[in-house]
């Protein structure tokens, strides 16, 4: 069995150089005056500056550093993931490395664990990002509030706390980490939220763009399939077979009144033979879709290489 410690904190950092070690010193010092014992796990998720040599850095000073050290650069989640099996934490947090979460909000966290919360997530109430992503940010959780039933208003936050079953019992894959709530939810743990501070991004780039609304949005899609129609596929496909195959009927009712009343020739209708084919296709490529998100969902592969564990 693993030795236990209090506090885990897992950390993806993706060419975070600057940040990293400033980001040590802010974690220190609160999680030393709280009395916990506690690892930071900071996975190096393929960085090209020199985030892994201020890290081995950091290691070397103090051995509760530990670092994952990623092949190359395989996103958030997959980093999340590796660090969620890493952790030996009673209780285990997620932040980002950019040091826009406030290392000082962590004892309001443990407090509404306390509280008997599984799952707390942050909320950037007052956010220091641009428009352009506050507004689809916005957007985004309230689709998603309406769409999942879990009334959280900033899913994507990085900075989240979890009691331990909590991370032990959800997996993430693909960019699914922004729906851990609604998918830690639909497993039945009662899921919290606490305002939190936001900074500005001092130092390094943003990694994320505008490609980022579409894939959130399919990952919607998938987050909703997954949580309601996971042990009944049919009630999904089944609806849209319905709908289809009775607009389907309509249309062939009609050219058959057609036909047959008033003697019309139905032959050369290819705006009508055009649709049908169009529809059949449309529920055949979203179909296989959903299968193989829930293929993806279900099989254990990580998708990722570790390529060295610093610990
Ligand atoms: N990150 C990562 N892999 C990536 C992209 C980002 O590990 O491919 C990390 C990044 O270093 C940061 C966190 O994920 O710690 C959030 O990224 P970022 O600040 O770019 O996102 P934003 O806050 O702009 O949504
Ligand atoms: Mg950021």
């Amino acid at each position: 069995m693993k030795e236990e410690t209090d506090i885990s904190i897992i950390i993806p950092a993706y060419n975070e150089q600057e940040n990293v070690s400033l980001l040590y010193k802010e974690l220190k010092i609160v999680l030393e005056n709280i009395n916990k014992s506690f690892e930071l796990i900071f996975v190096d998720d393929g960085s090209t500056d020199k985030t892994l040599e201020n890290l081995k850095y950091l290691h070397e000073k103090d051995s509760r550093v530990k670092i994952i050290v990623f092949e190359k650069n395989f996103k958030k989640s997959a980093a999340l993931s590796a660090g969620f099996n890493e952790a030996k934490g009673r209780i285990v947090f997620t932040m980002d490395a950019d040091l826009q979460d406030d290392p000082k909000e962590i004892p309001k966290f443990l407090k509404k664990l306390d509280e008997g919360y599984d799952l707390v997530s942050g909320w950037k109430f007052k956010r220091f990002d641009p428009i352009t992503k506050t507004l689809p940010s916005k957007f985004f959780n309230f689709l998603t509030r309406k769409m999942t039933g879990v009334n959280i208003h900033d899913s994507n936050c990085g900075f989240k706390a979890y009691k331990q079953r909590v991370i032990k019992n959800v997996s993430v894959y693909g960019e699914l980490h922004r729906y851990i709530p609604a998918l830690s939810n639909w497993k039945g743990f009662k899921v919290g939220e606490i305002k939190v501070c936001h900074r500005p991004r001092k130092f390094g780039k943003s990694k994320y763009g505008t490609k980022r609304l579409v894939s959130g949005f399919l990952d919607l899609i998938t987050v909703k399939f997954l949580t309601e129609f996971d042990k009944k596929p049919l009630h999904f496909f089944g609806s849209i077979g319905l709908i289809s195959g009775f607009a389907g009927f309509l249309m062939l009712l009609y050219l058959f009144i057609l036909k047959l009343f008033l003697s019309k020739s139905i032959g050369q209708r290819p705006l009508l033979l055009l649709g049908i084919l169009l529809v059949i296709l449309s529920v055949q490529f979203f179909s296989l879709g959903l299968l193989g998100e829930m293929v993806t969902f279900n099989s254990k592969k990580e998708n990722y290489i570790i390529k060295e564990t610093i610990q």
